[in-house]
């Protein structure tokens, strides 16, 4: 089966990618619900948290360290901004490829509905 995430990563479609290195790549979400939306992901393809491996710990911590540098990048950081990973269809999962959303520039409210 195909991953759009998948796609993104190796160029067959087109997204605004405003970050990439050798193991994650960030892009502005394409349906953004806030006026700072981007998502981190890893190179690898991961469908869920719950398949992460105690190997793959790092590479979680680093899309951390990209979601950080972006809200730094957007001047989001001081005023605060929230970090998601949706797991599975009843969080709103729908793109099974993992992926770390920063949603900033208003207020966000909790619970989050
Ligand atoms: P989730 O619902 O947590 O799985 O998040 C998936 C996110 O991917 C949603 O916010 C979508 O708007 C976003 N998305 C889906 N397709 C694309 C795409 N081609 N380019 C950028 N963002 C996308
Ligand atoms: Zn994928």
């Amino acid at each position: 089966m195909g991953c759009i995430f998948c796609d993104i990563l190796n160029k067959k479609i087109p997204a605004k990618i405003i970050y990439e290195d050798e193991s994650a790549v960030a892009f502005e979400d394409i349906n953004p619900q806030a006026p700072v939306h981007a998502l981190v992901i890893p190179r690898k393809h991961i469908s869920t948290t719950l398949d992460l491996k105690e190997g793959d710990n790092n590479l979680i911590g680093h899309l951390f360290q990209i979601a950080n540098k972006i809200a730094r990048d957007k001047n989001v950081a001081e005023r605060g901004f929230r970090l998601v990973m949706n797991c599975n269809p009843e969080s709103g999962q729908t793109v099974f490829h993992i992926h770390l959303h920063i949603l900033g520039g208003r207020h966000m409210h909790w619970p989050p509905g």
